[in-house]
Protein backbone atom coordinates (compact mmCIF):
# COMPACT_ATOMS: atom_id res chain seq x y z
CA UNK A 1 0.00 0.00 0.00
CA UNK A 2 1.25 3.88 -0.68
CA UNK A 3 1.98 5.98 1.76
CA UNK A 4 -1.00 8.39 3.07
CA UNK A 5 1.01 10.71 4.79
CA UNK A 6 4.78 10.67 4.93
CA UNK A 7 7.10 13.19 7.14
CA UNK A 8 10.32 13.45 6.07
CA UNK A 9 12.78 14.80 8.08
CA UNK A 10 11.13 17.33 9.65
CA UNK A 11 12.42 19.78 12.20
CA UNK A 12 10.45 22.42 14.16
CA UNK A 13 11.59 25.63 15.44
CA UNK A 14 10.49 27.67 18.56
CA UNK A 15 11.24 31.68 18.18
CA UNK A 16 11.33 33.87 21.45
CA UNK A 17 12.54 37.46 21.32
CA UNK A 18 14.81 37.59 24.15
CA UNK A 19 16.18 34.16 23.24
CA UNK A 20 17.99 31.91 20.88
CA UNK A 21 16.16 29.49 18.85
CA UNK A 22 15.02 26.06 20.37
CA UNK A 23 15.43 23.40 18.04
CA UNK A 24 11.75 21.56 19.71
CA UNK A 25 11.44 18.80 16.90
CA UNK A 26 14.60 18.03 15.44
CA UNK A 27 14.49 14.72 13.15
CA UNK A 28 11.14 13.54 12.91
CA UNK A 29 10.68 10.68 9.66
CA UNK A 30 7.06 9.13 9.98
CA UNK A 31 4.99 7.33 7.68
CA UNK A 32 1.12 7.05 7.56
CA UNK A 33 -1.03 3.84 5.88
CA UNK A 34 -4.27 3.70 4.87
CA UNK A 35 -6.32 1.56 7.51
CA UNK A 36 -3.25 0.97 9.64
CA UNK A 37 -2.45 2.79 13.21
CA UNK A 38 1.00 4.55 13.83
CA UNK A 39 1.34 5.38 17.80
CA UNK A 40 3.47 8.21 18.47
CA UNK A 41 5.05 7.37 21.63
CA UNK A 42 7.60 9.22 24.19
CA UNK A 43 7.69 11.59 27.57
CA UNK A 44 5.78 14.86 28.04
CA UNK A 45 7.62 17.54 26.30
CA UNK A 46 9.32 15.23 23.27
CA UNK A 47 7.47 17.14 20.31
CA UNK A 48 4.73 14.92 20.04
CA UNK A 49 2.08 17.30 20.27
CA UNK A 50 4.01 19.64 18.15
CA UNK A 51 5.00 16.84 15.72
CA UNK A 52 0.67 16.25 15.29
CA UNK A 53 -0.21 19.99 15.47
CA UNK A 54 2.76 20.83 12.40
CA UNK A 55 0.87 17.85 9.90
CA UNK A 56 -2.41 19.91 10.67
CA UNK A 57 -0.30 23.37 10.31
CA UNK A 58 -1.58 24.47 13.52
CA UNK A 59 1.47 25.60 15.15
CA UNK A 60 1.39 28.56 17.64
CA UNK A 61 3.02 31.69 16.10
CA UNK A 62 6.06 31.39 17.88
CA UNK A 63 6.95 28.14 16.09
CA UNK A 64 7.72 26.85 12.49
CA UNK A 65 8.58 24.18 10.42
CA UNK A 66 12.37 24.74 9.88
CA UNK A 67 13.24 21.76 7.94
CA UNK A 68 11.67 18.84 5.93
CA UNK A 69 8.41 18.00 4.17
CA UNK A 70 4.95 16.64 5.12
CA UNK A 71 4.31 14.76 1.96
CA UNK A 72 0.27 14.31 1.63
CA UNK A 73 -0.88 11.64 -1.04
CA UNK A 74 -4.28 13.11 -1.62
CA UNK A 75 -5.79 10.60 -4.14
CA UNK A 76 -6.61 12.86 -7.66
CA UNK A 77 -4.34 15.78 -7.78
CA UNK A 78 -1.15 13.63 -6.49
CA UNK A 79 0.95 14.46 -3.27
CA UNK A 80 0.75 17.78 -1.56
CA UNK A 81 3.84 19.07 0.58
CA UNK A 82 1.61 20.25 3.60
CA UNK A 83 4.92 22.06 5.04
CA UNK A 84 5.11 24.35 2.07
CA UNK A 85 1.01 25.26 2.33
CA UNK A 86 -0.13 28.64 3.70
CA UNK A 87 -1.76 27.49 7.41
CA UNK A 88 -4.84 29.87 6.69
CA UNK A 89 -4.96 29.52 2.70
CA UNK A 90 -7.55 27.53 1.12
CA UNK A 91 -5.66 24.45 0.13
CA UNK A 92 -5.33 24.03 4.09
CA UNK A 93 -8.38 24.62 4.93
CA UNK A 94 -9.71 21.98 3.02
CA UNK A 95 -7.25 19.48 4.10
CA UNK A 96 -7.62 20.26 7.88
CA UNK A 97 -10.80 19.14 9.90
CA UNK A 98 -12.05 17.41 6.68
CA UNK A 99 -9.58 14.85 5.44
CA UNK A 100 -7.28 15.21 8.13
CA UNK A 101 -8.83 15.74 11.62
CA UNK A 102 -7.50 15.07 15.04
CA UNK A 103 -9.08 14.57 18.43
CA UNK A 104 -7.93 15.69 22.00
CA UNK A 105 -7.37 14.43 25.54
CA UNK A 106 -9.62 17.12 26.23
CA UNK A 107 -13.06 17.06 24.44
CA UNK A 108 -13.79 20.90 25.57
CA UNK A 109 -10.55 21.61 23.28
CA UNK A 110 -12.78 21.29 19.83
CA UNK A 111 -16.33 21.36 21.04
CA UNK A 112 -17.89 25.06 22.26
CA UNK A 113 -19.77 25.09 25.85
CA UNK A 114 -22.43 27.28 24.12
CA UNK A 115 -23.62 25.37 21.08
CA UNK A 116 -25.05 21.93 21.67
CA UNK A 117 -23.13 19.42 20.03
CA UNK A 118 -25.29 18.58 17.28
CA UNK A 119 -25.30 21.71 15.83
CA UNK A 120 -21.38 21.70 16.13
CA UNK A 121 -20.88 18.94 14.22
CA UNK A 122 -23.83 20.17 11.77
CA UNK A 123 -21.48 23.37 11.38
CA UNK A 124 -18.27 20.87 10.47
CA UNK A 125 -20.37 19.09 7.51
CA UNK A 126 -21.67 21.97 5.82
CA UNK A 127 -18.37 23.72 5.98
CA UNK A 128 -16.56 21.29 3.91
CA UNK A 129 -19.97 20.17 1.79
CA UNK A 130 -22.97 21.42 0.17
CA UNK A 131 -25.77 20.29 2.29
CA UNK A 132 -28.79 21.47 4.30
CA UNK A 133 -28.84 22.05 7.88
CA UNK A 134 -31.33 19.51 7.94
CA UNK A 135 -29.70 16.76 5.36
CA UNK A 136 -25.88 17.83 7.92
CA UNK A 137 -28.20 16.60 10.84
CA UNK A 138 -29.61 12.94 9.75
CA UNK A 139 -25.59 12.69 9.46
CA UNK A 140 -24.63 13.69 12.38
CA UNK A 141 -27.08 11.62 14.24
CA UNK A 142 -26.23 8.60 12.15
CA UNK A 143 -22.22 9.57 13.22
CA UNK A 144 -23.94 9.66 16.81
CA UNK A 145 -25.31 6.55 16.76
CA UNK A 146 -22.18 4.82 15.39
CA UNK A 147 -19.78 6.38 18.31
CA UNK A 148 -22.15 4.80 20.34
CA UNK A 149 -23.95 8.03 21.84
CA UNK A 150 -27.73 6.25 23.32
CA UNK A 151 -30.79 8.34 22.18
CA UNK A 152 -28.46 10.08 19.16
CA UNK A 153 -31.47 11.91 18.11
CA UNK A 154 -32.17 13.61 21.15
CA UNK A 155 -28.74 13.85 22.92
CA UNK A 156 -27.98 16.06 19.60
CA UNK A 157 -29.66 18.74 20.90
CA UNK A 158 -27.52 18.76 24.69
CA UNK A 159 -24.53 20.94 25.37
CA UNK A 160 -21.38 19.61 25.95
CA UNK A 161 -21.98 19.82 29.60
CA UNK A 162 -24.68 18.07 30.03
CA UNK A 163 -22.67 14.81 28.75
CA UNK A 164 -20.48 12.61 30.83
CA UNK A 165 -16.76 12.50 30.06
CA UNK A 166 -17.12 9.47 27.87
CA UNK A 167 -19.54 10.84 26.12
CA UNK A 168 -18.32 14.24 25.19
CA UNK A 169 -15.64 12.08 23.90
CA UNK A 170 -17.36 10.60 21.59
CA UNK A 171 -18.83 13.27 20.31
CA UNK A 172 -15.66 14.72 20.17
CA UNK A 173 -15.22 11.84 17.89
CA UNK A 174 -18.31 11.91 15.86
CA UNK A 175 -17.43 16.06 14.71
CA UNK A 176 -13.70 14.61 13.88
CA UNK A 177 -15.04 11.45 11.72
CA UNK A 178 -17.71 13.99 10.34
CA UNK A 179 -16.58 14.49 6.63
CA UNK A 180 -14.69 10.70 7.03
CA UNK A 181 -11.43 11.54 7.34
CA UNK A 182 -8.09 9.55 5.79
CA UNK A 183 -6.22 10.91 8.55
CA UNK A 184 -7.34 11.00 12.21
CA UNK A 185 -4.52 12.20 14.90
CA UNK A 186 -5.76 11.40 18.26
CA UNK A 187 -3.55 13.04 20.88
CA UNK A 188 -4.01 11.27 23.88
CA UNK A 189 -7.80 10.98 23.57
CA UNK A 190 -7.96 8.53 26.67
CA UNK A 191 -5.32 9.95 28.95
CA UNK A 192 -7.95 11.35 31.16
CA UNK A 193 -10.64 8.52 31.14
CA UNK A 194 -11.09 5.79 33.81
CA UNK A 195 -9.70 2.68 32.54
CA UNK A 196 -13.46 1.16 31.65
CA UNK A 197 -13.98 3.89 29.64
CA UNK A 198 -10.54 4.22 28.12
CA UNK A 199 -10.99 0.55 26.75
CA UNK A 200 -14.29 1.64 25.01
CA UNK A 201 -12.70 4.48 23.52
CA UNK A 202 -9.76 2.46 22.23
CA UNK A 203 -12.54 -0.18 20.96
CA UNK A 204 -14.82 2.17 18.97
CA UNK A 205 -11.48 3.78 17.60
CA UNK A 206 -10.84 0.14 16.18
CA UNK A 207 -14.54 0.05 15.00
CA UNK A 208 -14.40 3.01 13.06
CA UNK A 209 -11.35 2.58 11.54
CA UNK A 210 -12.71 -1.11 10.24
CA UNK A 211 -15.72 1.24 8.93
CA UNK A 212 -14.10 4.36 7.18
CA UNK A 213 -10.35 2.52 6.91
CA UNK A 214 -8.46 6.08 8.04
CA UNK A 215 -5.32 6.04 8.72
CA UNK A 216 -4.43 7.03 12.69
CA UNK A 217 -1.75 8.86 14.16
CA UNK A 218 -2.36 7.72 18.07
CA UNK A 219 -0.12 9.91 20.23
CA UNK A 220 0.43 8.66 24.01
CA UNK A 221 2.65 8.54 26.40
CA UNK A 222 1.26 4.92 27.43
CA UNK A 223 2.91 1.80 26.13
CA UNK A 224 0.17 -0.14 27.43
CA UNK A 225 -2.21 1.71 25.38
CA UNK A 226 0.82 1.58 21.98
CA UNK A 227 0.30 -2.56 22.81
CA UNK A 228 -3.16 -2.25 22.29
CA UNK A 229 -4.28 -0.13 19.38
CA UNK A 230 -1.04 0.23 17.20
CA UNK A 231 0.28 -1.42 13.96
CA UNK A 232 3.36 0.62 14.23
CA UNK A 233 5.16 2.27 16.24
CA UNK A 234 7.38 5.13 16.41
CA UNK A 235 9.42 6.63 19.57
CA UNK A 236 10.79 9.85 20.19
CA UNK A 237 12.84 11.36 22.71
CA UNK A 238 13.84 15.23 22.97
CA UNK A 239 12.63 16.14 19.51
CA UNK A 240 14.19 12.78 17.60
CA UNK A 241 12.51 9.75 16.21
CA UNK A 242 15.06 7.24 17.85
CA UNK A 243 13.12 3.71 16.62
CA UNK A 244 10.43 2.76 14.58
CA UNK A 245 8.90 -0.39 13.25
CA UNK A 246 5.63 -2.65 13.81
CA UNK A 247 4.94 -2.86 16.90
CA UNK A 248 5.31 -6.78 17.31
CA UNK A 249 8.71 -6.75 16.39
CA UNK A 250 9.77 -3.29 18.14
CA UNK A 251 8.21 -4.35 21.62
CA UNK A 252 9.64 -8.98 20.75
CA UNK A 253 13.18 -6.69 20.35
CA UNK A 254 13.59 -2.87 20.88
CA UNK A 255 17.31 -1.94 19.64
CA UNK A 256 17.08 1.65 21.01
CA UNK A 257 18.37 2.00 24.53
CA UNK A 258 16.12 4.53 25.12
CA UNK A 259 12.95 2.08 23.70
CA UNK A 260 14.76 -0.42 26.00
CA UNK A 261 14.60 1.66 28.78
CA UNK A 262 10.61 2.81 28.31
CA UNK A 263 9.79 -0.95 27.91
CA UNK A 264 12.08 -1.83 31.29
CA UNK A 265 9.79 0.81 33.19
CA UNK A 266 6.10 -0.44 32.52
CA UNK A 267 5.81 -3.42 34.55
CA UNK A 268 2.98 -5.04 32.64
CA UNK A 269 5.31 -5.29 29.85
CA UNK A 270 7.67 -7.59 31.77
CA UNK A 271 8.01 -11.31 32.39
CA UNK A 272 7.41 -11.72 36.18
CA UNK A 273 11.30 -13.14 36.75
CA UNK A 274 12.77 -9.91 35.39
CA UNK A 275 10.54 -7.40 37.37
CA UNK A 276 12.88 -7.11 40.13
CA UNK A 277 15.82 -6.59 38.63
CA UNK A 278 14.64 -3.90 36.13
CA UNK A 279 14.58 0.14 37.25
CA UNK A 280 13.12 3.31 35.77
CA UNK A 281 15.07 5.53 33.70
CA UNK A 282 17.48 7.15 35.47
CA UNK A 283 18.25 11.15 35.57
CA UNK A 284 15.39 13.36 33.56
CA UNK A 285 15.31 14.46 30.33
CA UNK A 286 17.13 17.65 29.05
CA UNK A 287 16.21 20.62 27.82
CA UNK A 288 15.99 20.88 23.67
CA UNK A 289 18.70 24.10 25.01
CA UNK A 290 20.92 21.74 26.18
CA UNK A 291 20.65 18.54 23.75
CA UNK A 292 24.07 17.51 22.73
CA UNK A 293 24.76 17.94 18.67
CA UNK A 294 25.41 14.10 18.73
CA UNK A 295 22.79 11.27 19.97
CA UNK A 296 19.30 13.10 22.42
CA UNK A 297 19.85 10.60 24.82
CA UNK A 298 23.58 10.54 25.49
CA UNK A 299 23.04 12.29 29.06
CA UNK A 300 21.41 9.29 30.48
CA UNK A 301 22.43 6.24 28.31
CA UNK A 302 23.87 3.41 30.31
CA UNK A 303 25.49 2.77 26.80
CA UNK A 304 27.10 6.13 25.69
CA UNK A 305 30.16 5.81 24.37
CA UNK A 306 32.68 8.14 22.70
CA UNK A 307 30.87 9.42 19.19
CA UNK A 308 27.96 9.85 21.28
CA UNK A 309 27.48 13.27 22.63
CA UNK A 310 29.19 15.14 19.39
CA UNK A 311 27.85 12.67 16.11
CA UNK A 312 24.36 12.00 15.23
CA UNK A 313 23.34 8.48 14.35
CA UNK A 314 22.23 6.93 11.32
CA UNK A 315 18.80 5.46 10.57
CA UNK A 316 19.56 2.17 10.88
CA UNK A 317 17.85 -0.83 9.25
CA UNK A 318 17.45 -3.60 12.09
CA UNK A 319 14.59 -5.62 10.26
CA UNK A 320 12.20 -5.58 7.65
CA UNK A 321 11.07 -1.71 8.22
CA UNK A 322 12.23 -1.80 11.59
CA UNK A 323 14.48 1.19 12.20
CA UNK A 324 16.93 3.00 15.09
CA UNK A 325 19.53 5.86 15.35
CA UNK A 326 21.80 4.36 17.66
CA UNK A 327 25.67 4.05 17.23
CA UNK A 328 25.95 0.71 18.90
CA UNK A 329 24.00 -0.32 15.81
CA UNK A 330 26.85 1.32 13.20
CA UNK A 331 29.58 0.24 15.81
CA UNK A 332 32.10 -0.50 13.09
CA UNK A 333 31.55 2.25 10.86
CA UNK A 334 32.03 4.75 13.39
CA UNK A 335 35.86 6.41 13.64
CA UNK A 336 36.93 6.73 17.18
CA UNK A 337 38.88 9.87 18.04
CA UNK A 338 42.21 9.55 18.24
FE1 LIG B 1 23.28 5.53 23.80
FE2 LIG B 1 25.10 6.40 22.09
FE3 LIG B 1 23.18 4.79 21.25
FE4 LIG B 1 22.65 7.31 21.90
S1 LIG B 1 23.94 6.63 20.21
S2 LIG B 1 21.48 5.55 22.47
S3 LIG B 1 24.04 7.61 23.63
S4 LIG B 1 24.77 4.31 22.71
MG1 LIG C 1 1.17 16.47 24.67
Amino acid sequence: TKPLLSVNDMAIVFTSPDEPDIEAVRQVDLTLTPGKTLALVGESGCGKSVTARAVLRLLDKNADISRGEILYDAAQDGPVDIARLDPDGLAMRSIRGAQISMIFQEPMTSLSPVHTIGNQIDEVIMLHERMSQKQARERTIALLDQVGVPGARDRANAYPFELSGGLRQRAMIAMALACTPKLLIADEPTTALDVTTQAQILDLLRQLQDDFGMAILFITHDLGVVAEVADEVAVMYLGDVVEQGDVYEVFRAPQHPYTQALMNSVPRLQRKAERQRLSPIKGTVPSPKDRPEGCAFTSRCPHAFAPCPNIRPERTEVGAGHIARCHLLTQANVEEPA
